[in-house]
C-alpha cells in the first residue's frame, strides 16, 4: 500500500505559439482544464503501476470533479477531505515547442491538519510506503507518524525548499530530485544522510544511490521523440516508488520508471499521459 500525501490541482492549460514576455498580452490557441499537482499525478502513476494508492489530500468546495477524477483512476480518496477554501490550481501556459511556465495557487492543498494525517495513516502496516513532495503542508508530521508506524518514506522535493527539507529529512528513506533540485540540495549540504537517493537527469537518465552500501545505479533514459515533459518526474517517482512497494529490486523498478516517463514524454499533458503498466511492459518487450 502506498499512502500519497500530495497536492491535488486544477491545471489550466493555455496553449500558445511563445510564452509572453513581461508586458505583453497574448491570445491562446486552446484551454483545458484538468487535473494535476504533483501530488494527483504520482498517485495515479503508482496506479497505474499497479501498487494500491490511497490519497491523502484536500479540496475545496469546487473541487469535486477533481476527487472523481481521481476515484475513477483508481485512486482511494477516502482520505481527501474538503477544505473551507479553494481547491489549488495552477495557469501552464505551453508553447508550441513544448516548453512551459507555471504558476501555482496552493488553496486547500496547504490546509491539512496533523489529526487528518494521523487517522489517514491508523491503519497503515510495516512495509507500506509513505510517497509526499513539497506542494501540500504537514510532511514533517506525517513523515514521523510514518515511521513510527514502520512505514518507508519516499520524499520528493520539489519544488525545493531547503527547511522542509531539513524537517523531514531524519524520517526519509528515499530522497526523489531532479538535476536543478540535487545542485540546490549539495549547495547546502555536503553530505545527504538518507538511505536511498534517486536524481532524475531529464533526457540523461537516473542516478541511484545506495548510501549504505555506497553502490550507485545509472539508469539511462529511452531515446523517445519526446512533444512534452510536465509531469515526468512525478511519473518517474510514482513508477518506481511503486515498483519498490510492490516487491521490484531498484534496477528494475528504475528501469520501469524510465519507461513510464519516456512513454508519458511522447505525449501531451501530465496524469493522462502516464502510461498503464501493460503499456510500459509492451514498451518494454
Ligand atoms: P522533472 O520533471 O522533475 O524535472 P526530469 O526532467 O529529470 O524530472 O525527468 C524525469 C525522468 O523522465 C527522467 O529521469 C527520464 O527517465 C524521463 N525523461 C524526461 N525527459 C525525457 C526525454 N526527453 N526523453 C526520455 N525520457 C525523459
Amino acid at each position: 500500500m502506498i499512502y500519497s500525501l500530495g497536492s491535488i490541482n486544477a491545471d489550466h492549460v493555455y496553449r500558445l505559439l511563445h510564452l509572453p514576455t513581461p508586458g505583453e498580452t497574448l491570445a491562446a490557441d486552446t484551454c483545458t482544464r484538468m487535473l494535476g499537482g504533483k501530488g494527483a499525478n504520482q498517485s495515479i502513476a503508482a496506479v497505474r503501476a499497479g501498487a494500491c494508492v490511497v490519497h491523502i489530500g484536500a479540496l475545496g468546495p469546487d473541487g469535486n470533479w477533481m476527487r472523481d477524477a481521481l476515484a475513477d483512476a483508481g485512486v482511494d480518496v477516502t482520505h481527501v477531505t474538503e477544505a473551507g477554501t479553494a481547491s489549488g490550481h495552477a495557469i501552464v501556459m505551453v508553447d508550441a515547442s513544448g516548453e512551459n511556465t507555471i504558476v501555482i495557487h496552493p488553496g486547500a492543498n496547504r490546509a491539512l491538519n496533523p489529526s487528518q494525517i494521523e487517522v489517514a495513516l491508523r491503519d497503515a502496516r510495516p512495509g507500506d510506503w509513505l510517497l509526499m513532495q513539497n506542494e501540500t503542508n504537514c510532511q514533517g508530521e506525517a513523515a514521523r507518524i510514518a515511521r513510527s508506524q514502520g512505514l518507508q518514506v519516499a520524499y520528493s522535493a520539489a519544488p525545493f525548499d531547503m527547511d522542509a527539507v531539513r524537517a523531514v529529512m531524519p524520517f526519509v528513506s528515499l530522497l526523489i530530485l531532479n538535476a536543478v533540485e540535487d545542485a540546490q540540495l549539495l549547495q547546502e549540504m555536503s553530505v545527504v544522510d538518507v538511505p536511498m537517493r534517486l536524481v532524475t537527469r531529464g533526457a540523461k537518465g537516473a542516478e541511484w544511490v545506495d548510501e549504505k552500501s555506497g553502490k550507485a545505479v545509472f539508469v539511462p533514459a529511452f531515446r523517445v521523440p519526446a512533444i512534452e515533459t510536465t509531469g515526468a518526474g512525478d511519473c518517474f517517482a510514482g513508477y518506481a516508488v511503486a515498483g519498490l512497494a510492490t516487491g521490484f529490486a531498484p534496477a528494475q523498478a528504475l528501469r520501469r520508471a524510465s519507461a513510464a516517463a519516456a512513454l508519458q514524454v511522447q505525449r501531451p499533458g501530465a496524469s493522462e499521459a502516464i502510461p498503464t503498466a501493460a503499456e510500459v511492459d509492451a514498451f518494454l518487450n
